[in-house]
């Protein structure tokens, strides 16, 4: 892509009408029929904005560029309809989505970077590190493509696919705004997760803006000790400052904090750990979701046995905390996060 255009559909209402009026002379009513023939009717060419005259689409052409995702593979789960998608970005490199059905809606599951540099140990993204992190157009397209390829509507976006969230804030910020903006899309803030392996100063950073969107943490154990040998972000935070992060998230948005808690077969799942778990988010309002861990082949986790699952969700909700075990979906088709991409790349 050329640098010298723009990311169109990275511009905010207010940016595309400032932008269009100061640089290209246009009327200001202008500027939100483009906006919502990018955010609202999903197009990728300036040619199908059918009522702007041909000179203005010379003009956009000649100024801007419409980020539009290739989809390269789509993988349907026979078991429960789950959908995972290859799409490839303007630069060559790939990343993934995934489409689940509920009874609630539509959720998509997108990456917010190509690869993950946080070092997860049961994590796929992240084996081959950093590539690069996506930009606000980049990440709407993995939600509009879907939306346009199923011609379904998407209700609700988690942003838990590969990549940590809060590596790339600025433009997970831009983001959210452009996906709950009622000129576009315009999905409900309490239908938007964000999942992060615990970067406090932008947990504190997010709760300022008091967004209605549900904070979900990677917690995966009860102390720091055992943390830092799952994950290397463990080291730079500890689960106090993490909870302490948490606490101003609620205090400043009333939303209930979501904990992530992956189940490794000997590892994290005793009865000690729950205990320990317990202890830890006693008094705060939140949810544990419980993953049975999905195993890749380059790490040696096993997934905790049924039985022991099941023992950690009871002692959880006997001491008053809500708590899920989450399905496993589109287990058929390489589930886990980053595995689609690796064994693409790999082929
Ligand atoms: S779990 Fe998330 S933060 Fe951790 S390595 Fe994977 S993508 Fe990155």
């Amino acid at each position: 892509m050329s640098s010298e255009l723009t990311d169109i559909k990275s511009l905010s209402i207010d940016e595309l009408t400032k932008e269009l009026t100061d640089r290209l002379e246009v009327q200001k009513f202008r500027a939100k029929q483009i906006y919502e023939w990018l955010h609202k009717k999903l197009v990728t060419d300036f040619d199908d904005m059918s009522n702007i005259s041909k000179e203005l689409k010379n003009k956009l052409k000649e100024n801007y560029y419409i980020t539009k995702l290739e989809p390269v593979q789509v993988l349907t789960s026979k078991i429960d309809g789950t959908q995972k998608y290859l799409f490839k970005l303007s630069d060559g490199n790939v990343i993934e989505s995934v489409l689940m059905k509920y009874k609630f809606g539509n959720s998509v599951c997108i990456s917010s970077q190509v690869g993950c540099r946080m070092g997860c140990r049961f994590c796929a993204s992240t084996l081959d590190g950093l590539e690069r992190s996506l930009r606000p157009s980049e990440m709407l397209d993995e939600i509009y493509r879907i939306q346009s390829l199923t011609g379904e509507r998407v209700s609700n976006v988690v942003i838990m696919g590969s990549g940590e969230p809060f590596d790339n804030y600025d433009n997970i910020v831009k983001f959210l705004d452009l996906l709950t903006d009622e000129n576009g899309l315009n999905i409900s803030q309490r239908n938007v997760t964000v999942s992060t392996c615990g970067l406090v100063p932008r947990i504190l950073e997010l709760a300022k803006r008091q967004l209605q969107i549900t904070l979900a943490i990677s917690l995966h154990a009860p102390n720091d000790e055992l943390r830092r040998t799952m994950m290397p972000i463990a080291n730079k935070y500890s689960i106090d400052e993490i909870l302490h992060a948490c606490k101003v998230y609620y205090e400043n948005t009333k939303r209930r904090i979501t904990f992530e808690y992956s189940l490794v077969q000997g590892v994290n799942d005793t009865m000690e750990c729950a205990e320990e778990l317990i202890h830890r988010l006693r008094g705060m309002n939140c949810h544990v979701n419980l993953i049975p861990v999905n195993p890749i082949k380059e790490r040696d986790y096993k997934q905790s046995f049924a039985k022991d699952i099941e023992k950690f969700k009871n002692r959880l909700e006997k001491n008053g905390i809500n708590v899920t075990i989450r399905r496993e979906m589109g287990r058929d088709i390489q589930g886990a996060c980053g595995q689609l991409r690796k064994s693409y790349l790999e082929s």
